[in-house]
């Protein structure tokens, strides 16, 4: 829930705690400052149209979508937005996937222009602006070089990488020039989304963790796909069961419907009959196998309704009096254990 939005539904008890802040001197008062704030330059958008020929989609930078005015604005109309929100600094960082589909040579100069507007916008506003550095990993050397430039002469914090660059990923021993210039420059690198790429198969296979997270990734995403397919639509009685406390699907639930809305508002194309969370809180129970740990147990219920939520070891791949040791352990209510553990299974089963 956004700040605003709490507060609101907080009543007035809140109500005194907004008005101390509003009154509050500076130096005592909270500073808002979130982190992953985006913008764009004509030139970038310019270039991902052009490559996209014309095929308006998420991957290509939301180019043709209404969010475009506000992403290019790194002046008034962004602070008066800042202003009503009661956000003190943007963070700004050049929107995804950022010059990252390009070719080489356009990306490197790009990357330049980009990080020279965002060092120019926050010159003209440097309480209200701070700015992380978009990089080209196309060129390493390049980028790294950039990279210096961007926090010795421009001031920026750091830089974003927007996950892969073309396929590749930066694991890459060939992207390190990256990491090493970070590094020396004492600055972080937030690795933010994009759309996956073509050759995700292998990520998710790396060697340790192909099953605590790959698994999870491809599964939920098989799961998802089933959604959105509308399997559940030509199906209505269809019920499936996932492990490992869905996937991770259930903590992502509220993030997935609320890009679902934003996403299908800009391309209907996709457009269900139903919200996708409506869709797994109807078809869907999710196992604790290989994962009764608490925080993701009590997540997932909340998330699900206990009445979804169904016992399981993985046995022999599990350590099964260990994870017995751990339902017992669960702070959980008699009756919600006993539905978990027992009535859920005999009511899903048929037992
Ligand atoms: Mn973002």
């Amino acid at each position: 829930m956004q700040r605003r939005s709490f507060l609101i539904a907080s009543g007035a008890a809140l109500t005194a705690g907004v008005e101390a802040r509003a009154q509050a001197g500076k130096a005592s008062r909270t500073r808002y400052i979130p982190c992953e704030e985006a913008f764009s330059i004509p030139e970038v958008v310019e270039e991902a149209r052009r490559i996209a020929g014309g095929v308006p989609s998420m991957s290509t930078g939301l180019i043709a979508g209404p969010l475009l005015p506000l992403l290019l604005d790194l002046g008034d109309g962004r602070i008066r937005a800042m202003d009503e929100a009661g956000i003190d600094v943007h963070v700004l960082s050049l929107s995804s996937p950022g010059v990252q589909n390009f070719e080489s040579a356009t990306a490197v100069s790009l990357m330049q222009l980009a990080n020279d507007r965002l060092a120019a916008a926050i010159k003209a506003h440097p309480t209200r602006f701070a700015g992380l550095a978009a990089v080209a990993p196309q060129d390493p050397a390049a980028t790294a070089k950039e990279l210096e430039r961007a926090v010795r002469s421009l001031g920026l914090r750091g830089a974003i990488v927007n996950s892969h660059t073309r396929g590749e990923y930066l694991d890459d021993q060939k992207f390190w020039a990256i990491f090493e210039a970070a590094e020396a420059l004492d600055v972080p690198i937030y690795i933010h989304p994009r759309e996956p790429s073509p050759g995700m198969a292998a990520p998710l296979s790396l060697p340790g963790f192909t099953v605590g997270w790959g698994y999870a990734v491809e599964t939920g995403t098989h799961a998802l796909r089933l959604i959105a397919r509308g399997v559940f639509d030509r199906f209505p009685k269809l019920r499936i069961i996932l492990g490992h406390m869905g996937e991770m699907l259930p903590f992502m639930l509220d993030r997935i419907d609320n890009r679902y809305r934003f996403e299908t508002g800009l391309f209907p194309q996709g457009k269900l009959a139903r919200l996708p969370s409506e869709y797994f809180r109807e078809h869907f129970f999710i196992t604790t196998s290989g994962m009764n740990f608490e925080g993701p147990l009590l997540a997932a219920i909340k998330a699900v309704g206990v009445d979804r939520v169904l016992y399981a070891v993985d046995y022999p791949f599990e350590d099964q009096p260990m994870a017995v040791k751990q339902i017992d352990a669960m702070p959980l209510s008699a009756m919600d254990r006993r539905k978990v553990c027992e009535l859920n299974a005999k009511r899903v089963f048929k037992l």
